[in-house]
């Protein structure tokens, strides 16, 4: 069997079609902080603002230097929290290591009006609430939601999703969404005991580790849909999390890296600008 592609660029540029006229009716201005000079940062922030430029949507990216304290980007977060002509503002991470420890305090310090992201706890919780209320979702999951129903690959209703990831970003806040669209879930992460048990279980395997190959053929069930949304870089080389190659001749589809879920969350970052701005306009 070889598996349909899931491309996220395709799904990103119906989704940026849809927005573009809103964008104008709207004109919201999204802010990207960035801290220091990681590269894979500097590259996502390359293509958040690319994106921007596609839609028309205003931007500005604020660089501040790797040396900043915590203190400082505090009040640079309560300066844009307080902006009126700034929609929303994301503070790109991971941050230079003498900040990490304060994540949590940086995310609390946003507005969670203004939190595109979707990473605050008032967000994360109305996630939780139901599809409904589903306002600002984190954008890499509510990206993985897009790419399921833009395909119709059928309903994700009563199928079974193993996702390996439990982080506060991906994994729990897309286990959430699936359970509002009545999936059965699994969570997975680096203590699950025997994960080929658990993955060749899936109707719908995704994955997000980070570590090249780590899901191979003899993990997934025959006519499986698999997302990787994992990146490895090795150089300007980005692999996903799943032997591509070998998984495509069992799975029914497969999303690539680069060009699968990347776009979609990064679509979906605009896309919580635009639902800000209709908020706060409400
Ligand atoms: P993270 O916080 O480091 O989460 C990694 C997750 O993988 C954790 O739940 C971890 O469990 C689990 N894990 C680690 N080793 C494992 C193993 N051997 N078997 C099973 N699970 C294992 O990272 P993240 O921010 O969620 O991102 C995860 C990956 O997705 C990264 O590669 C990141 O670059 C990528 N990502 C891609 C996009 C995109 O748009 N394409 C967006 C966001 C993230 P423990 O916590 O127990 O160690």
């Amino acid at each position: 069997m070889s598996a349909i592609l899931l491309t996220g660029k395709e799904v990103a540029d119906a989704m940026f079609k849809q927005l573009t006229p809103l964008v104008k009716k709207l004109d919201p201005k999204l802010v990207i902080v960035q801290v220091g000079d990681d590269p894979a940062s500097a590259s996502y922030i390359k293509q958040k603002l690319k994106s921007c430029e596609a839609v028309g949507m205003r931007h500005e990216h604020m660089h501040l230097d790797a040396t900043v304290t915590k203190e400082e980007l505090l009040s640079v977060i309560e300066k844009l929290n307080g902006e009126p002509d700034v929609t929303g503002f994301i503070v790109q991470l991971p941050l230079p290591k003498h900040l990490q420890e304060f994540v949590p305090q940086i995310i609390r310090a946003i507005e969670p009006k203004k939190d595109v992201d979707g990473f605050t706890a008032y967000n994360i919780g109305k996630t939780l609430l139901s599809k409904e209320f589903e306002h600002l979702p984190p954008a890499t999951p509510s990206g993985i939601i897009a790419m399921l129903e833009f395909y119709k690959l059928g309903k994700v209703e009563g199928k079974h999703v193993v996702i390996v990831n439990h982080s506060n970003v991906v994994g729990k806040p897309l286990a959430v969404m699936l359970l509002n669209r009545n999936a059965t879930v699994t969570v997975c992460h680096a203590h699950t005991k025997d994960l080929a048990a658990q993955t060749k279980q899936a109707d719908i395997l995704i994955s997000a580790v980070g570590k090249a190959k780590l899901i191979t053929a003899d993990m997934v069930k025959k006519g499986a849909i698999v997302i990787d949304v994992g990146i490895s870089r090795s150089g300007d080389k980005l692999t996903g999390d799943v032997d591509f190659d070998a998984v495509k001749e069992i799975a029914s589809a497969i999303s690539p890296v680069p060009g699968g879920v990347g776009p979609l969350t990064v679509a979906s970052l605009i896309r919580n600008t635009v639902r800000a701005k209709q908020r706060q306009i409400e």
